[in-house]
C-alpha cells in the first residue's frame, strides 16, 4: 500500500524507545471507562431483599418477623440451605417455606481479626461459625455474638438471632447462650 506520500509521524521521546522493566508486571485492566476506574470499589456484604430484587425475598421478609426459614421440596422432601428456587435434586420450582429451629451447637468458629467487610472494620475482633441446627440436618455459617472469640468453644449453644443490618434489610446470626 504505497501511495507515495509521506506520513509525518512524531517522534515519540527517547525514553519509550527503550521500554523499562516494570518492578511488577501490572494485573490485565478490565475494559472500563477512565471515569469508572476511578470510582472506590465497593463490596455489599449483604444482599437485596425486595420481591423486586429477589425471588427469594419471603426468606428476608420472614427474617423481619424473627422466623429463620429455608425452602424445601415437597416431591422429594429435600431440605435447602441456603433456600433455594429451585430443588437441585429434582430441578422443581415449587418448593415449600418452613421454620427452622431457632437453637443450635457450635460446630466449628474462627475470629476476624483484620481484613473485615467493608462497613465491619469497626467491629473486629468477631466470631464467624459453623452452626449445627438442633432437629435439622442443617450447618449454617454465620457470625457468632454474645462473648469474645477467645472464650468461644466447639459445643458452644447458640440461638438464632435475625436483626436489622442497619439499612431496613435483615440478616441473621448466633448469639450465644448460657
Ligand atoms: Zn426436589
Amino acid at each position: 500500500m504505497s501511495t507515495g506520500g509521506r506520513v509525518r509521524r512524531p517522534t515519540p521521546p527517547p525514553a519509550e524507545e527503550a521500554p523499562r522493566e516494570e518492578p511488577t508486571p501490572a494485573p490485565p485492566t478490565p475494559a472500563r471507562s477512565p471515569a469508572r476506574e476511578k470510582r472506590p470499589f465497593l463490596l455489599d456484604f449483604f444482599p437485596l431483599e425486595t420481591a423486586d430484587q429477589t425471588r427469594l425475598h419471603r426468606f428476608y421478609e420472614r427474617l423481619g418477623e424473627g422466623r429463620l426459614c429455608t425452602t424445601r421440596c415437597p416431591r422429594d422432601g429435600e431440605l435447602h440451605w441456603p433456600p433455594r428456587t429451585a430443588c437441585p435434586k429434582c430441578h422443581s420450582e415449587e418448593l415449600e417455606w418452613v421454620d427452622l429451629p431457632e437453637s443450635g451447637h457450635v460446630y466449628a468458629f474462627s475470629a476476624v481479626l483484620g481484613g473485615a467487610p467493608l462497613g465491619m472494620e469497626t467491629e473486629v475482633p468477631f466470631a464467624v461459625g459453623l452452626v449445627d441446627l438442633d432437629g435439622a440436618p442443617l450447618r449454617l455459617f454465620g457470625r457468632i455474638e454474645g462473648r469474645p472469640w477467645t472464650e468461644l468453644r466447639i459445643g458452644q449453644p447458640v440461638r438464632v438471632e435475625p436483626y436489622d443490618i442497619g439499612d431496613g434489610r435483615m440478616f441473621y446470626r448466633f448469639r450465644t447462650v448460657d
